[in-house]
């Protein structure tokens, strides 16, 4: 009998003593420190004096004192070496002592749901945790008769493919876009990366030993989604060019009529018992409404919409928005184009990043590949921190005196000092930025940017200029703010973020009774935990309302949550030979009322921020999360009967 290899124990190698010596001074040490445990069955690799300083996301070294590290990587080569020898088959170790690890990297007590949590994580044993396992209770005949429509094939959409083929139901995965990879398709901007570490901003269940930077392009993660999406066998389940117009729901015959439209205009209706939504809501482009822009005289368009051939070398280009997207494209044209003025309406708080733009290097590579559990602990490392912190450092404490509305409670105003103190230092010799470019409002209350020291530069150089003087109009060759000045321009580019708070549009989605969800939702987009709507059977929401992440974790953590909960309900209908699922309007509204109290109390409700994605028109959140990521981890687990109608 052949047994798999666990795909998270890395793959065996022959590399000489030299050559792991030298991958050896590119590791993070205390992940290695996990991983000798997994080598050599022995966990005094981690009770020993070497012990992590801190956890920190962006410390992959934990503080550890240059001497005690390289005391750790000459003790590791012939441990390595040995487990090389022996043909690099790792130990199986105790739930006790993989928690003492945990705990030994994360410098803190993993406990509760926050351990559940990881352990699943970090799927030690090799299975996918979230693997669809249904058995006899679900019939062939059940199966073949609940087609499935999946909205999107981007990070939730694939996922959802995987998890419905491994359900063996029949499905569509319908996608706008000619390809797989959602915002990564349709975002090809010069700079455009990952903001969130890639080796957490992928699938728990894939190995994660690839990235060729810890925060990767644009390009890398095209290439990714592309890859699963063949080895799931998924290619022949899209219609990619196909745009869903309709979405309605047929209750005589409890189903879906998903009316779709191909490239070359020809219509057809799919039906479907469930349906999942996996449209992403950050890929409707938000054009300003900015008199004159349709006077310009050269190119301009959105950033999603950066022409492929565009030629920026000596032009004047005027960059109109600085959020996430405009922080990556000034840097990377600064020194191609002529003149680039960037016109930012709010400055934004930036977290120093060294490893923003860094490559990971051969050594690092080799270990994520080679040592066993290696590339796990080191997404723990990076994961850890901010979910253990929780929410608490976002709460807005109410007996809390901040006269400058720039912080919301103590630890928050320190951060907040941090950040200063930071960008004072990079913009010491440049007084009129620092000035443009300190917020006046609470620290991390809009979505916190990343910044290794490439934005800040960027201003300083002789050809850019940063404008934080109200646009009033654009004209056919350039931008003329409120005061009159006039800013030539040859291009502009409108990096101005996404409608953010219209989930789901622009399709017309008709439920139960004709029910129209744009109708019902307002501007109060709200579901059950974001994924399920009253008035909406069989429809799931995958990233949807208040489920996008400003704390802890990334989405595809979410994601691999909210489609574990949609297959449990699926699965319910299924096994039990029914024919729909619906959340009640109790168990909905009992939720959204926790849910605005909640978000109400948190740093991105705050009065003082008036411009952010994540308000709708009337200053209310309803796009964000206020949940600990492992608080929304327990709730996704399985759905709770009583909160639906299974008919
Ligand atoms: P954004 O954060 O909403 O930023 C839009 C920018 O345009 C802001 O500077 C905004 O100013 C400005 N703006 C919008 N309307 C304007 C108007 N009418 N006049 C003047 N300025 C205007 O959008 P984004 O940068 O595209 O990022 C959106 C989200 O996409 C991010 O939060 C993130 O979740 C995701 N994203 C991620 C990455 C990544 O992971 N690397 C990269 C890009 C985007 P105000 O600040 O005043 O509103």
């Amino acid at each position: 009998m052949t047994t798999t290899r666990n795909p998270h124990a890395g793959e065996p190698f022959l590399d000489d003593d030299e050559a792991i010596a030298a991958a050896l001074e590119d590791v993070s040490v205390p992940a290695l420190l996990c991983s000798l445990v997994h080598m050599t069955g022995d966990p005094s690799w981690i009770r020993g004096d070497v012990q992590p300083r801190v956890a920190v996301a962006l410390e992959f070294q934990s503080r550890i004192p240059e001497e005690e590290l390289a005391d750790v990587r000459r003790r590791a080569l012939p441990a390595v070496a040995a487990y090389r020898d022996a043909g690099c088959q790792p130990h199986t170790l105790s739930r006790e002592v993989l928690h003492e690890m945990m705990e030994f990297l994360g410098r803190r007590p993993v406990e509760g749901v926050l351990e559940g949590m990881f352990f699943d994580d970090m799927q030690f044993d090799g299975a996918d945790s979230g693997a669809i396992v249904w058995g006899d209770e679900v019939t062939e005949e059940a199966r073949a008769a609940s087609p499935v429509v999946v909205i999107g094939c981007g990070l939730s959409g694939i996922l959802a493919g995987i998890r419905l083929s491994q359900a063996g139901l029949p499905f569509t995965i319908v996608e706008k876009n000619g390809g797989p990879g959602g915002t990564w398709w349709e975002n090809r901007y010069p700079g455009a990366r990952v903001d969130v570490g890639s080796h957490q901003y992928c699938y728990t269940f894939e190995p994660a030993d690839h990235w060729s930077e810890y925060y990767c392009q644009s390009p890398e993660l095209r290439d990714y989604f592309a890859g699963i999406l063949e080895k799931y066998g998924l290619e022949p389940r899209c219609r990619f060019g196909t745009t869903i117009t309709s979405v309605t729901w047929d209750d005589a015959a409890a189903r879906w009529q998903v009316g779709v439209q191909d490239g070359d205009g020809a219509t057809e209706t799919l039906e479907a018992r469930f349906v999942i939504s996996a449209v992403g809501s950050l890929n409707l482009p938000r054009m300003p409404d900015i008199p004159g822009m349709e006077s310009f005289a050269g190119p301009s368009f959105h950033s999603t919409r950066w022409p492929e051939d565009l030629d920026i070398a000596g032009k004047r280009l005027a960059q109109i928005g600085a959020g996430a997207t405009g922080f990556q494209i000034a840097p990377t044209i600064a020194d191609t184009v002529g003149q680039l003025t960037i016109f930012e309406r709010t400055a934004q708080w930036i977290i120093p990043n060294p490893m923003y733009h860094a490559k990971v290097p051969p050594g690092d590579r080799w270990a994520q590949r080679h040592l066993p559990f290696y590339a796990r602990w080191f997404r723990f490392l990076m994961t850890f921190p901010g979910i253990a912190v929780g929410t608490e450092p976002y709460r807005q404490d109410p007996d809390y005196d901040d006269a400058t509305h720039t912080s919301v409670n103590a630890s928050n105003a320190q951060r907040r000092d941090i950040l200063s103190a930071w960008m004072h230092s990079v913009l010491a010799e440049r007084p009129d930025l620092i000035e443009k470019c300190t917020p006046d409002y609470p620290a991390m209350g809009k979505r916190v940017l990343q910044d290794n020291g490439s934005w800040l530069r960027c201003l300083m150089k002789p050809n850019v200029e940063l404008v934080r003087t109200r646009i009033e109009r654009i004209v056919p060759d350039g931008v003329v703010t409120v005061d009159g000045t006039h800013y030539p321009a040859d291009i502009i580019c409108y990096a101005t973020g996404f409608r953010h708070n219209e989930f789901l549009a622009p399709m017309e989605v008709t439920g139960r009774d004709g029910a129209s969800l744009r109708a019902q939702w307002g501007m109060e987009p709200t579901a059950l935990l974001g994924i399920t709507i009253p008035n909406f059977p069989n429809l799931f929401c995958m990233y949807g309302p208040g489920t996008n992440l400003a704390h802890g974790a990334g989405l595809f953590f979410h994601s691999e949550y909210q489609i574990h909960y949609a297959m449990d309900a699926i699965h319910r209908v299924l096994s039990s030979g029914a024919q729909t699922i619906e959340v009640t309007p109790e168990a909905h509204d009992e939720y959204v009322e926790r849910y605005r109290r909640e978000i109400g109390q948190l740093v991105w409700s705050h009065p003082s921020i008036t411009h952010s994605h994540y308000k709708n028109p009337e200053g209310k959140v309803f796009t964000l999360s206020p949940w600990p990521i492992e608080v929304y981890w327990a709730w996704t687990r399985a759905i709770d009967p009583d909160a639906y109608v299974i008919a």
